[in-house]
């Protein structure tokens, strides 16, 4: 690599992590929940809760996102998409956990048809539990990953962050 490639590459990584430290943008991702968590995602994503005033945006496509939310415990047939849907999206990328099916198989686990929680599967950097969680805990776990990413701490192989459970 020449000094012109690097110098576009660092420049293409600061423009990639300033838009990323003030908007990520999310793929939604069911992987085997009862669509109560999903539902949760939906209402955090309506105007009542406005969370675009966080920067933050739904995208259809994982090549597009930053972050991959997931829902449920992995079955054994949305096993092979997780892994292809985390697998496209582009680094540096980041995924929520949100509740207690997708942190720990919750009332699934141990059925024939599951293998396991998100994070037997691919890693995870924030955990939302709750059954379902609220959307103020959904926005609170995204908050905590937008708070630790303008701190520069928000990096693979660190501690993830479990975002508060908020009574309903
Ligand atoms: S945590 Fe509760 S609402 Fe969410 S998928 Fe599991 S059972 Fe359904």
């Amino acid at each position: 690599m020449n000094n012109t490639d690097q110098l576009w590459t660092k420049v293409i990584n600061q423009v990639r992590d300033w838009a990323r430290q003030n908007s990520i943008w999310a793929v939604h991702f069911n992987s085997g929940s009862c669509n109560g968590c999903d539902i949760e995602i939906l209402a955090t994503l309506t105007p009542r809760y406005d969370v675009e005033r966080f920067g933050i945006k739904l995208q259809g496509s994982p090549r597009h996102a930053d972050v991959l939310i997931v829902t449920g415990p992995v079955t054994r047939q949305a096993r092979e998409r997780l892994i292809r849907t985390y697998e496209q999206m582009p680094e540096p990328k980041f995924v929520i956990s949100v509740g207690s099916c997708s942190i720990s198989g919750g009332v699934f686990e141990g059925c024939y048809n599951c293998v396991g929680s998100v994070d037997d599967v691919i890693p995870v950097d924030v955990y939302i539990p709750g059954c379902p969680p609220r959307p103020e805990a959904i926005i609170d776990g995204i908050v905590q990953l937008l708070t630790e990413l303008k701190g520069g701490k928000a990096r693979k192989q660190q501690r993830p962050v479990i975002a508060e459970e908020i009574p309903a």
